[in-house]
């Protein structure tokens, strides 16, 4: 069994120092990216996984892996791999049929007013239950260690320009933070000057990744753009660390609305405790649940699916149970490119002319008057 080593951890800040840009570079130079380093970190052999990264790659922030090691399963579950990914081929690559909603390169336009703009293909972490799977770390380009880069962005600038009745765009990639800030002003500065776009989001996991990445500099360029706000992926309450915490402070209190982005995990939160725990949490850092997903038919992620049912049973225990204000909506995504919808417990039981029976979340019936 190979020695554990948690040396380097120990040499890494976790806290922003004065020069904040030099921390999160040196997390993502010494993230680990082989099964060879990761079992001398976690003390055990992992050497089969070699296959696994060579379709889907591996990386993990010195950060995020010392949360592993202190906390164990739920974390590790997301970001270790496992020989299940390849082992699934049940579903699809591409099951929402993001490429066909492609009309250029990049950019993703399903519903009539918003449209997502993928920025990069690398992320801090790379998460094993991710539903871009398919291209994240340069999985599918034949060369998946491929240092990751920013995509180019002309096109899809020049679609947006093109197109009035967009006025919502959703950076996503990969992560948008995992570009220089520099690189990053100039798409928003761009974005933000096109009249008809009138809101921003940028949809991340560094805050629960790679916190450090959340510096002044990043923050002050954050402030200058048209109306931002900010999804981030938390799934699992100890992720909330002190750094994130930190990293969310400085991006509420530069007034933009942090809402977050929950995947209903097998394994790793798909009970109501864990949730409850973790919406509570996330309200209390100041970001409002705005979505949990319910994990898309990707194939490679087939063992962290949970039922609907499961999904359904977990809201029905938080509603009226916690403040509506951490109570996201459970949301399922169309296969083949129908989109989003919300699904949720029953509260209606019966309904005719003049009321409705419905049932409370104590499971008791009353009768509700209807209007006209
Ligand atoms: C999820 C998603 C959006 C955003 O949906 P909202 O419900 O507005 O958050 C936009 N475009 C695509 C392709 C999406 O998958
Ligand atoms: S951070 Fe987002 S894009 Fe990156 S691997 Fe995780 S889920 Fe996928």
């Amino acid at each position: 069994m190979p020695e554990k080593k948690e040396s380097l951890l120990e040499t890494i800040p976790v806290f922003p120092g004065r020069n904040d840009e030099t921390p999160w570079r040196l997390q993502i130079e010494q993230s680990i990216t082989t099964p060879q380093v990761l079992s001398s970190f976690l003390g055990k052999d992992l050497s089969a996984l070699e296959t696994t990264v060579q379709t889907y790659p591996l990386r993990i922030t010195p950060y995020y892996l010392s949360l592993i090691i202190k906390h164990g399963a739920p974390l590790y579950r997301q970001a270790v791999p496992d020989e299940r990914e390849l082992a699934c081929l049940d579903h699809s690559d591409d099951p929402l049929g993001e490429e066909p909603s492609s009309p250029v390169p990049h950019l993703i336009h399903r519903y009539p007013d918003r449209v997502v703009l993928l920025l990069t293909n690398a992320c801090a972490t790379y998460c094993r239950h991710c539903m871009r799977k398919r291209m994240i770390g340069g999985a599918g380009s034949g060369r998946p260690l491929h240092p990751p880069a920013p995509f180019p962005m002309e096109k899809a600038i020049q679609y947006i320009h093109d197109h009035p009745a967009v006025d919502d765009i959703i950076l996503s990639g990969g992560d948008p933070f995992m570009l220089g800030t520099e690189a990053l002003k100039e798409i928003l500065t761009r974005l933000s000057k096109i009249s008809h776009v009138e809101t921003l989001r940028i949809h991340t996991r560094i805050p629960a990744t790679l916190p450090h990445r959340i510096t002044r500099n990043l923050v002050a360029t954050l402030k200058t753009v048209k109306p931002l706000f900010i999804n981030i992926q938390f799934n699992h309450p100890l992720e909330i660390t002190q750094a994130a915490r930190e990293a969310c402070d400085k991006l509420a209190d530069a007034g933009i609305p942090l809402g977050s982005q929950t995947v209903l995990l097998k394994g790793v939160n798909d009970d109501a405790a864990t949730l409850k725990r973790l919406f509570k949490t996330l309200l209390s850092a100041r970001v409002r649940p705005y979505y949990l997903h319910h994990p898309d038919p990707v194939k490679g992620t087939a063992h962290f699916r949970p039922s609907v049912k499961k999904g359904l049973d977990i809201m029905q225990q938080l509603r009226g149970n916690i403040s509506g204000m951490c109570i996201p909506h459970y949301m399922i995504d169309l296969p083949g490119g129908g989109g989003k919808i919300p699904l949720s417990p029953g509260y209606v039981l019966e309904k005719n002319e003049s009321c409705l029976v419905v049932r409370n979340y104590q499971g008791d019936r009353f009768l509700y008057p209807d209007g006209q």
